[in-house]
């Protein structure tokens, strides 16, 4: 290989993240927020006031990462006593894993218990996801992108976006869910042979988010099926996707 490109592979390092279950994010990434048990009643309703998706409540005072935009209004309001950490691994088959409650720092993990018999036989060594945009702002779509781009290649695990409904294991989906998806993803969802795992990924997917109350919205979809896991983030981050579909596959045998 001629001088140059050999220079110029040297200058690009690495093109791909060598484990992606280790990984050290910048601390300017925000996760998993730890909350004080130090914080009184009026900085409580101080911040509660401020979410702007409700993702704070006070019985008991905690943050729902599944609305939570982590916008970081309410570590602005209370620096010393709301932080989001750079953990990423946040995703969990198990809704309520998502509320963090003052005082808790522990990982976000998959609850073995809620994964469905049916799911438990197969998923070895492929995956295959069919994705729908159900009114998604394309940020999650981007991210899911990434995943399979040459840093994260979540492919190396098997784990791969398809074209076809048909040739799916799952669906992935983003977004609000509008009126005028609901059905698309109704006819999407009954294409995929069964069985077949259902994912929100992102905030807007798991609880409508800014949307939250909107008559454009159908979110009937959801309330037919078992969710199989959980991404929380506005967007997720590529991480937190590959590492919680691989979490979800290890602890389902
Ligand atoms: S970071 Fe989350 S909990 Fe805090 S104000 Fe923003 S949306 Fe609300």
């Amino acid at each position: 290989m001629p001088l140059k490109e050999i220079n110029i592979l040297g200058k690009h390092g690495k093109q791909f993240v060598p484990d992606l279950e280790m990984v050290e994010l910048t601390p300017l990434f925000r996760g998993r927020p730890i909350i004080g048990t130090n914080i009184t009643e009026e900085e409580k309703n101080k911040v509660i006031s401020l979410c702007p998706v409700n993702a704070i409540n006070n019985s008991p005072f905690c943050i729902d990462m599944g609305k939570c935009l982590f916008c970081n209004e309410c570590h602005f309001a209370l620096p010393e006593k709301i932080n989001f950490t750079n953990d990423y691994k946040i995703a969990t088959n198990d809704r309520s894993k998502l509320i963090i409650q003052a005082g808790q720092d522990i990982p976000i993990k998959i609850n073995p218990d809620k994964i469905r018999k049916e799911i438990k036989s197969f998923f070895k060594h492929a995956l295959k996801l069919r994705q729908v945009s159900a009114a998604g702002d394309n940020s999650t779509e981007m991210e899911l992108n990434a995943a399979g781009n040459v840093n994260f290649d979540m492919g190396r695990f098997g784990i791969e976006f398809v074209a076809s409904p048909r040739h799916a294991d799952g669906i992935v989906i983003t977004g609000p869910i509008s009126q005028n998806m609901a059905e698309p993803l109704q006819i999407c969802y009954d294409a995929i042979p069964e069985p077949k795992l259902i994912i929100l990924a992102g905030t807007d997917a798991i609880s409508s988010g800014i949307f939250a109350g909107s008559k454009a919205l159908n979110r009937s979809f959801l309330d037919k099926y078992n969710i199989d896991l959980y991404v929380p983030g506005n967007p997720p981050h590529p991480l937190t996707f590959i590492n919680g579909v691989l979490n979800l596959m290890k602890n389902k045998k």
